[in-house]
């Protein structure tokens, strides 16, 4: 279990096995002490984009200034998000060992602050470097060969975060079928609470596909199983919300540049309730008409 870094003061995971997949559970004492809300809500965030030199500047961005930014803000909300959860592009493009000793460095106040921080892989990653730079040895090998995945289990959802990674700085995205049969093994076992699968790329229906080459088949299995109420995502960059079926799709924002003139990028405060998720939108530039953006989603 891939990329799941516990807070620097205490140990916050306990990890077990369901039906023979690896989880990370948040342990009960995190939750003690911590109100409600805390526990139900978490900071999203997607493409960073971290690159070893800090002043490097891509588009017109400065990309540590804006993980600086959504980190500090994160930290300053009260009550604090439980985790902080990285919808991959955490590295700038080739996922380079600078890259990460960087990341490692910037999100440190996350976890002395108390966050633990959970990284899905995009395209601009590797995984191997991602593992042993940031993660150090610190979580379980993956149930999934070859490809990393976290389960968090929360209070009132359960999340689910894949690993669409394919090549390192080639664009498409794909889950492969050992990690579709792993993500329905899963979903077949996980039925008593909502479940919420973050994974890099974008469904793309597409012939030729820049986000996730199985569109269909994740959608198709996600939608088969009624406890999965939201797909979150980045790789477009783009913020965005639509639906498939009954199901909320959830395009991040990303923290780094956008490809689009006025596009927003920030981060996404998420908060759960029983019946839904209300999401809102923490712009860089507050004078972003988006700015503070709530959207509140409702479980069907
Ligand atoms: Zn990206």
């Amino acid at each position: 279990m891939p990329v799941s870094l516990p807070p620097i003061s205490r140990r916050s995971f306990l990890v077990r096995s369901i039906g023979g997949a690896s989880a990370v559970f948040l342990a009960p004492q995190l939750f003690a002490g911590q109100t409600d809300q805390q526990a139900n809500r978490f900071a999203l965030f997607s493409d960073t984009h971290i690159a070893g030199d800090r002043k490097l500047v891509a588009r017109g961005t400065n990309m540590t200034d804006n993980l600086i930014q959504v980190i500090k803000e994160a930290l300053a909300f009260g009550p604090r998000p439980a985790s902080v959860l990285v919808s991959g592009d955490c590295a700038f493009l080739q996922g380079l060992a600078g890259d990460y000793k960087t990341l490692l460095q910037l999100i440190e106040p996350l976890r002395t602050g108390g966050m633990p921080i959970h990284f899905a892989l995009g395209n601009h990653d590797n995984r191997e470097r991602l593992l042993k730079i940031v993660d150090d040895g610190r979580s379980d090998s993956s149930p999934v060969v070859g490809k990393h995945v976290t389960v968090l289990e929360t209070p009132l959802a359960n999340w689910i975060l894949l690993d669409s990674l394919d090549k390192t700085n080639s664009t498409p995205g794909l889950l492969g079928e050992v990690q579709l049969h792993w993500l329905e093994q899963v979903l077949d076992q996980q039925k008593e609470k909502p479940v919420l699968v973050m994974v890099h790329h974008n469904p793309d229906s597409r012939p030729k596909p820049s986000g996730l080459v199985e569109t269909k088949e994740l959608l198709d299995l996600l939608s088969a199983h009624k406890q999965v109420k939201a797909l979150l995502f980045g790789h477009s960059h783009h913020w965005s919300i639509s639906r498939h079926e009954n199901l909320h799709l959830v395009n991040l924002p990303a923290v780094a540049y956008v490809f689009g003139k006025g596009e927003p990028n920030g981060w996404v405060d998420a908060s759960l309730r029983a019946d839904g998720m209300t999401l809102c939108l923490h712009c860089i530039d507050k004078q972003n008409p988006r700015d503070g953006q709530i959207v509140n989603l409702k479980w069907a």
